[in-house]
């Protein structure tokens, strides 16, 4: 993985762990040479997370909508930035632009953002790595709804089992650069027929 989208609250929550989580996750990718794609922001999670991978020597592509440069404080200093004009826009750069895709603790656009890319695997639309820095158990809640949804037959296991949940960033980035991306395309043809 040479970059990874990471998706993150414009909050920084009110545990100082998310923070500390973020900031660790910053440095680590840098230290592995991985470059940081995101929303270009200098708020919350965002920002600290984006300071980090800066200030440990590594590489920041921001991509923000116009319209969102001053309330999410567009950052200033990084390596590349892109200004674009729709949402649409910045969703379909980022994910162009990165390997890879994590969640770390966020609201509703950071829920939006990994259930868009998680959705697209599981329609086979790319085939790259979905996974979640579940930072003191933050999304414990919401990956037990989804076992909810196993178990109700409206998500399949195997697309539930492709996001890849961990409690660490160097084991979840390890894990990630593991994944064998199930054969989606020929589930969705078979089920066709
Ligand atoms: P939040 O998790 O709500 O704090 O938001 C985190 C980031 O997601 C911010 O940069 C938001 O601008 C972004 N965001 C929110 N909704 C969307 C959306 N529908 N499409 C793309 N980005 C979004």
């Amino acid at each position: 993985m040479r970059s990874v989208c990471v998706f993150c609250g414009s909050s920084a929550g009110n545990d100082p762990r998310f923070a500390q989580a973020a900031s660790e996750f910053g440095a680590l990718l840098a230290r592995e040479g991985i470059t940081l794609v995101y929303g270009g922001g200098h708020v919350g999670l965002m920002g600290i997370l984006a300071d980090a991978v800066l200030a440990n020597g590594g590489k920041v592509i921001g991509v923000i909508p116009r319209a969102l440069w001053d309330r999410e404080v567009g950052h200033r200093n990084l390596t590349e930035l892109h200004v674009v004009e729709t949402m649409h826009e910045r969703k379909a750069m980022m994910a162009s632009l990165a390997d890879a895709f994590v969640a770390l603790p966020g609201g509703l656009g950071t829920l939006e953002e990994i259930f868009e890319v998680w959705t697209w695997a599981q329609l086979g639309i790319h085939d790259k790595p979905v996974g979640f820095l579940d930072v003191d158990g933050f999304y414990a809640p919401l990956l037990a709804f989804l076992d909810h949804g196993v178990e109700a037959g409206f998500v399949r296991a195997p697309h539930r089992a492709m996001a890849i949940v961990d409690q660490d960033g160097a084991s979840l980035l390890r894990r990630m650069g593991e994944y064998q991306p199930p054969k989606v395309t020929k589930w969705i043809s078979a089920q066709a027929t």
